[in-house]
C-alpha cells in the first residue's frame, strides 16, 4: 500500500494506480457528523480528471480483461483476505464521515465482502453453455466476454458495501472499472483502492473519481464507457438512466424507496415490534431497505402502537464509536433539516405525531447533526410523508382493515424496493408474497437484503433498467453475449444453401 491513510489528508482521486489530485481546484467539506466538525477535504473532479481516469481504464484493460479469469479470481481472493483483515479498519472510516454505529458498519462492510467472495466464483460463473451437434458436425456455445471500461456511481448511505455491489464483479468478468462514489463519505473509496492495488491488481484497471455532477455527467457522455452502474434518489438514478441510455450505455440505475412492513393480526407481536424498531431506526433511517411504513393491519395497531413510541423514545442515540448507541447522527445537517421539516409536514397534515425526534441534543455532541427517532400514527396514503421518501428515522403508520388492503396500499405506491410481512400463517405468506409489486420480499424478515448471489433490485421507480445489482444479474450486466457456431471441413455441405439452416 501507498502511504498509510490519514484521517486528516484531502480526499483525490485515485487513477492509473496512484494518488491524483486532479485539476479542478474545487473541493468539498467532508464532516464528521456526530460532532458537526469539518474533518477534511474532498476535491471533485473537472471533466479532464475523468478523461484520465477513463484513458487510464481503456488501457489497462485489455490486458486485465485477457487474463485466464482464475487469475482474476487469484487477486480477488487477495483482496477478500485483506479487506476481512482491515474490516475495522473500514468501518470506523465509515462511523467517521457517515455515522451510523460502529457494529453497522462492520455488518456494511461484511456484507461488501460477501460480493467480494461471490466474484472469487467467477471461472465458474462464466463458463458458458455448449451444444454438441446443434446440427450434423456443427457445434454451437455461447461465452460471455468483458464490456471494457464501465463506472459505478454511489450513494453516501452505504460507502463501502454499494461500491462492492459492482466493482467485484465487474473486475472478476474482465473490466476496468471507474468508481465516482459519494462525496459525503469519501474515504473508503480510497482504502479500497489501496488495498486492490495491494491485492496484486493491475495498476489502470480500477480508479476512483471524486465528485459530483460534473463528473458524473463526464463518465455519462464519454464514448468509451460501456456501462453505468448507479445506486442512489430516484430523480437522479431516472436522470443516470436516460442520459446513459442516450450516449448508448448499459445503465442499472437503483432509485430510492419507501418500505412498508405490514403486520398481521396472527404475527408473534414481539417479533414484529422488535423488527420495527430495528429496521426503521437503524442506521438512522437512512437505509434503501429501511422500513418507513408500518401496515398494521385489524386490530393490530392498537396492540402495537403504544409499544412502538415507548422503544422509540428510549432509543440511545449518539456517536457511532460509542458501543451503547443504537442510532448515530444524520449525514449532514442539511439532511437532518430536511427529516424534520418532513415531521413538521406531517404534523400539518394531520397526522398524529407520537414521538418527536427534532431538537435532539446529545451531551458532549452538541454541534452533531442529531435528530431522534420519530413516530407517526394515522398517516394516510394522500399525505407527502407517506409518498414521499423521507430518509431519515421517521416511522409512519397506516391502519388498514385487511391482507387485501394491505397489499393494495403496497402495490399502489410509486417506489417498489423492499416490503416485508409479519404473520404465523404459511398461506397469507404466499399469497402476499405472489401479489405484491415490490422487487425484495421479507417474510418474517424486516430488511429482505438478498445475499450476494442472488442479486439486489427493486420494482417500479426503485429500479430503472433491466438487471438487478450482482449475482448472476450482475455477471449478465457486466459482460455480452457471444454465441460462436462452428464446423470444421470435413463436415461442411456442398453448395450455398438459399433457405433458412435447420438442424441436419
Ligand atoms: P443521491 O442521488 O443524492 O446521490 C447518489 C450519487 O449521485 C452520488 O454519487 C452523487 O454525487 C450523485 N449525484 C447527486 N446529484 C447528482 C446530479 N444532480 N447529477 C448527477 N449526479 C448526482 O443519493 P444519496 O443522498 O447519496 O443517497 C440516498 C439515496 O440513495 C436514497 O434515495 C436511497 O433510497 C437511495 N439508495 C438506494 C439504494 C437501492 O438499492 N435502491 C441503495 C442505497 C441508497
Amino acid at each position: 500500500m501507498g502511504a498509510p491513510f490519514t484521517v486528516s489528508t484531502d480526499v483525490g482521486h485515485w487513477i492509473a494506480g496512484a494518488r491524483h489530485a486532479g485539476s479542478g481546484g474545487r473541493s468539498q467539506a467532508v464532516y464528521n457528523p456526530a460532532t458537526g466538525a469539518v474533518a477534511r477535504k474532498v476535491l471533485l473532479a473537472a471533466e479532464a480528471d475523468v478523461a484520465a481516469a477513463v484513458a487510464a481504464a481503456k488501457a489497462a484493460q485489455p490486458a486485465w480483461g485477457e487474463m485466464p479469469p482464475i487469475r482474476r479470481a487469484r487477486v480477488l481472493n487477495n483482496f477478500l483476505a485483506l479487506m476481512n483483515q482491515h474490516r475495522d479498519t473500514l468501518a470506523a472510516m465509515i462511523t467517521a464521515e457517515h455515522g451510523k454505529v460502529f457494529g453497522d458498519a462492520q455488518g456494511e462492510v461484511t456484507r461488501g465482502i460477501d460480493i467480494v467472495e461471490f466474484a472469487c466464483g467467477v471461472p465458474q460463473l462464466l463458463k458458458g453453455d455448449f451444444t454438441d451437434q446443434v446440427s450434423t458436425g456443427i457445434d454451437n456455445w455461447v461465452l460471455r466476454q468483458p464490456l471494457g471500461v464501465v463506472a459505478g456511481i454511489t450513494p453516501f448511505n452505504f460507502p463501502c458495501m454499494v461500491p462492492c455491489w459492482m466493482f467485484p464483479v465487474a473486475l472478476a468478468c474482465g473490466n476496468a472499472f471507474i468508481l465516482k462514489p459519494s462525496e459525503r463519505d469519501p474515504s473508503a473509496s480510497l482504502f479500497m483502492a489501496e488495498l486492490l492495488q495491494q491485492a496484486g491488481l493491475p495498476d489502470g484497471v480500477f480508479n476512483v473519481v471524486q465528485g459530483d455532477k460534473v463528473a458524473v455527467d463526464a463518465l455519462l457522455t464519454h464514448l468509451d464507457v460501456k456501462a453505468v452502474s448507479f445506486v442512489g434518489s430516484t430523480p437522479i438514478a431516472q436522470y443516470i438512466y436516460e442520459t446513459g441510455a442516450r450516449h448508448g450505455k448499459r445503465v442499472q440505475a437503483l432509485g430510492g424507496a419507501k418500505n412498508h412492513m405490514v403486520v398481521m393480526p396472527d404475527a408473534d407481536l414481539d417479533q414484529a415490534v422488535d423488527a420495527l424498531i430495528g429496521s426503521a431506526y437503524g442506521s438512522a433511517g437512512e437505509r434503501c431497505m429501511a422500513i418507513s411504513v408500518a401496515v398494521l393491519v385489524g386490530d393490530v395497531a392498537d396492540k402495537i402502537v403504544p409499544r412502538l413510541a415507548e422503544r422509540a423514545k428510549a432509543l440511545k442515540v449518539g456517536n457511532g464509536m460509542d458501543a451503547v448507541n443504537e442510532m448515530g447522527p444524520i449525514v449532514t445537517q442539511q439532511a437532518r433539516d430536511r427529516i424534520e421539516g418532513y415531521i413538521e409536514l406531517g404534523t400539518k397534515e394531520g397526522a398524529k405525531l407520537l414521538v418527536d425526534g427534532r431538537g435532539l441534543k446529545v451531551p458532549g455532541h452538541e454541534a452533531g447533526f442529531f435528530t431522534g427517532g420519530t413516530l407517526f400514527d394515522h398517516v394516510t396514503p394522500s399525505m407527502r410523508i407517506y409518498k414521499e421518501e423521507i430518509f431519515g428515522p421517521v416511522l409512519a403508520c397506516v391502519r388498514v382493515k385487511d391482507l387485501g388492503d394491505a397489499v393494495q396500499l403496497v402495490n399502489d405506491h410509486e417506489f417498489g424496493n423492499g416490503v416485508a410481512c409479519f404473520t404465523s400463517d404459511g398461506g397469507v405468506a404466499r399469497e402476499f408474497s405472489r401479489r405484491v409489486q415490490v422487487g425484495m420480499v421479507g417474510i418474517n424478515v424486516p430488511i429482505p437484503v438478498p445475499m450476494a448471489w442472488h442479486g439486489f433490485g427493486g420494482w417500479k421507480k426503485s429500479l430503472f433498467g433491466d438487471m438487478h445489482a450482482y449475482g448472476e444479474e450482475g455477471v449478465r450486466f457486466y459482460t455480452k453475449q457471444k454465441s460462436v457456431m462452428q464446423r470444421w471441413p470435413d463436415s461442411i455441405g456442398k453448395g450455398a444453401e438459399f433457405v433458412m439452416p435447420t438442424a441436419k
